[in-house]
């Protein structure tokens, strides 16, 4: 038998959102569950349980101590990781417009181009998402292509889908 190998040793090159990842859970009276949850975070940092996990490989899988636990709850948006995601947890200064090319500007998601004048790069559009959902209500979707394109003269453009009637002029 082997000792599980460190996650936090890998810092943040352990892939700790993989849909693949097992997570275990063994609590302290040795009850063991699997799966994910923010409030195992809660319970392994108090030390209530410890966790571990199971990653995957094509021919062999190896097993994780979650030693790091600030790593992952950054990794899972626990806390929030202004370095990893490139979003401040600040109001956004955004401007938009409708994707000139939207093809259904009356579909229940629209395109939308928008620009973050506060400095902020979307590199994770889950946190992206979660943070306009609190500061302007909008629905943006997070299943389906995003993307963006740099020009000299409007700098960093991003495109998004939002369900429309979520999108509001203030
Ligand atoms: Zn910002």
């Amino acid at each position: 038998m082997k000792t599980p190998r460190s996650a936090g040793a890998l810092k943040a090159d352990f892939p700790y959102t993989l849909q693949t990842m097992c997570y275990v859970e063994v609590h302290q009276d040795g009850t063991v569950r699997f799966g994910h949850d923010g409030d195992a975070y809660e319970r392994a940092r108090s030390g209530e349980s410890r966790l571990f996990a199971v990653w995957p490989g094509e021919w062999s899988s190896d097993m994780f101590a979650i030693d790091d636990l600030d790593e992952y709850a950054r990794a899972f948006g626990i806390v929030h990781d202004e370095k990893r995601t490139g979003l401040a947890a600040h109001q956004h200064d955004v401007t938009w417009r409708t994707d000139p090319h939207e093809s259904k500007p009356n579909g229940s998601y629209v395109g939308i181009e928008l620009r973050l004048a506060c400095g902020c790069e979307v590199n994770d559009l889950a946190t992206f998402a979660r943070q306009m959902g609190e500061q302007q209500g909008w629905d943006v979707a997070t299943s389906r292509g995003w993307g963006s394109r740099w020009s000299a003269a409007e700098g960093k453009t991003y495109s998004v889908r939002v369900r429309r009637t979520t999108l509001r002029r203030r």
